[in-house]
């Protein structure tokens, strides 16, 4: 629009100076027209340019057809006002057609260009004064040029459109590799079967956690978790089941989670859970919570004893370092296994 703006007092000039030097054409038909194209052309694209304005601001997603429709009445006024004052005037009827190339729009490629031809043709028949003539050499010039950019228009748009699909293609595919890589990377850090984070995983984030809990005093607690006397589930009911409780304690672990929470398959029948940003009495009551869960899970599969779990939980101490804080939780694992299986027991109080 600014563009359009500044077009429009540039004609403004232009028409200025026509008026000081007509000596080509005579001076009744300058006193004829001329005066009178002045005035009801420049209202007409002042008014055009005010009312597009305020379409833009009332109406933001027909930006594309006011912008184009705007241009096409500015230059077709343009032409109508400098035909056949200025020499070269017929240039301004490129205008349209190089405004649709700006919104790749084939219809505005099309219609511009035979409102161009259009406008030329009633040009040459009905503006010119009746002295001159019809200049028939100045029209056939005229109308080849504007053929060829429409031509050239076409060549460009088709070449974009090219180009788009090209993008298009690009960035699909380049859409799909991150859906990919995101999938992959799920799998290379989850576990299969449960759906938990696997071993590798746990370690690296509970190092990080670790230098967190170093640098920023965060509180961490680590919680192993092992079930109780699963060879016999498996060695009573089969593999398979012995799979299915698995994935039942895994589920349990999972809905008992909040977001401070990190859980892992820590390996065959254990699981160890991270506990951020609470305290150790809510760690270990939301072990118990754990615990409670899995022992509450019904009985499926013909399996007569409910599952257990045995939890060991420990808090981290600064400076420990993560071999320790695995002892210890260990050690309060083993504690509740060798007291008589199915509770959570704490460190300190293993100690
Ligand atoms: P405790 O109460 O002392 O923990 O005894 P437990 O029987 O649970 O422990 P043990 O270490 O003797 O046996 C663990 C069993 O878990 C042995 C192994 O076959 C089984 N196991 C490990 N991974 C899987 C698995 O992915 N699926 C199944 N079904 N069994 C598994
Ligand atoms: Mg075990
Ligand atoms: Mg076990």
């Amino acid at each position: 629009m600014n563009g359009y703006w500044g077009s429009a007092i540039i004609l403004l000039a232009a028409q200025w100076i026509l008026s000081e030097n007509h000596s080509t054409l005579s001076p009744d038909f300058y006193e004829s027209t001329f005066e009178l194209r002045y005035l009801v052309s420049d209202f007409i694209i002042f008014l055009f340019l005010i009312i597009s304005e305020i379409l833009l601001r009332t109406r933001p997603r027909h930006v594309e057809k006011i912008v184009l429709v705007c241009g096409f009445s500015v230059s077709y006024l343009a032409f109508y006002i400098l035909f056949p004052f200025l020499n070269g005037a017929e240039i301004v009827l490129i205008l349209p057609i190089l405004l649709s190339l700006v919104y790749f729009s084939w219809s505005a490629l099309y219609s511009s260009g035979l409102l161009s031809l259009l406008f030329l043709c009633l040009a040459y028949l009905f503006i010119r004064p009746d002295n001159l003539g019809v200049d028939w050499f100045g029209f056939i010039m005229a109308a080849i040029y504007i053929t060829l950019v429409i031509l050239i228009g076409r060549a460009i748009l088709a070449r974009s459109q090219e180009l788009r699909k090209n993008m298009e293609s690009l960035v699909k595919s380049e859409q799909k590799l991150i859906v990919e890589k995101a999938i992959s990377d799920k799998l290379i850090k989850m576990d299969a079967l449960t759906g938990l984070y696997n071993h590798k995983t746990f370690h690296e984030y509970l190092e990080n956690l670790i230098l967190h809990c170093e640098t920023n005093g965060v509180s961490l607690h680590l919680a192993l978790i092992d079930i109780d006397n699963f060879k016999k589930v498996n060695d009573t009911y089969g593999h398979w089941v012995g799979d299915i409780v698995l994935k039942d304690a895994a589920g349990c672990i999972t809905e008992l989670l909040n977001p401070n929470n990190f859980a892992a398959r820590y390996g065959g029948e254990e699981f160890a859970v991270i506990f951020t940003d609470t305290t150790a009495e809510e760690a270990a009551e939301q072990a118990e919570q754990i615990r409670m869960k899995i022992e509450s899970l019904p009985l499926s599969h013909s399996r007569e004893q409910p599952v257990t779990v045995s939890i060991g939980v420990c808090t981290y101490q600064p400076g420990n370092g993560k071999e320790l804080l695995f002892r210890n939780t260990d050690n309060a694992l083993y504690t509740a296994k060798r007291t008589g299986k199915n509770r959570v027991i704490f460190h300190q109080l293993a100690e």
